[in-house]
């Protein structure tokens, strides 16, 4: 198996080595020649979704990766990456890959509160999850066929819809790989 990871920005880095610890192989994508390699999923890392947005467009990016999501390619958002997914902000649509059913809000937790660590339980995985949060979005709502896989207080942090996943924190930055295991056994198997 072997998983594309945009590294325009954010942390990347922390997402490939999590997944070489599980035996997954992994290159960075940060042109439309690497976009275009044979992948089985894609990673978009944590960072801030208005300069990955930018670059995306810049780089003729954003229409390719969106058009190929459509079309199924397995993917998982943390954070930014969640951001990036989202097809509205409060209410509105957003124009970002705006892929997936579920309306985000952006810096959720505030300034002072924007960085913290819990741990919950998480749908489809024992016990519970670590959950870092770092100027964290958190998710409004779900709708369409968008299913909720984990609340912190009251609040939505993790979801999915078919082949795409997403969680406001970021399981990258803990030493729990069951997050990412749980998104490479959503991949069908070529
Ligand atoms: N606050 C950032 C944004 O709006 C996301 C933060 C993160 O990815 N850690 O894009």
């Amino acid at each position: 198996m072997r998983i594309a990871v945009l590294a325009l920005q954010g942390a990347f880095a922390e997402h490939q080595q999590m997944l070489h610890s599980l035996g997954v192989e992994t290159f960075q994508v940060r042109n439309k020649c690497d976009w275009e390699k044979p992948k089985d999923g894609l990673i978009l890392p944590g960072g801030e979704s208005t300069t990955m947005t930018k670059l995306l467009n810049e780089l003729d990016l954003l229409l390719p990766i969106q058009e190929e999501i459509s079309q199924g390619l397995p993917v998982f958002g943390t954070c930014a990456g969640l951001i990036m997914l989202a097809r509205k902000e409060n209410g509105k649509p957003s124009n970002r890959l705006s892929t997936m059913d579920i309306d985000v809000c952006r810096n959720a937790y505030g300034r002072q509160l924007g960085s913290f660590h819990t741990e919950e339980a998480f749908k489809g995985i024992e016990g519970t999850i670590p959950m870092t949060f770092i100027r964290a979005p958190y998710i409004n709502e779900v709708f369409g066929d968008a299913e909720i896989l984990a609340t912190v207080d009251g609040n939505i942090v993790a979801a999915r819809q078919h082949h795409q996943m997403v969680t406001a924190f970021h399981p990258e930055l803990d030493n729990d790989t069951r997050v990412h295991a749980y998104f490479l056994n959503s991949i069908p198997k070529r």
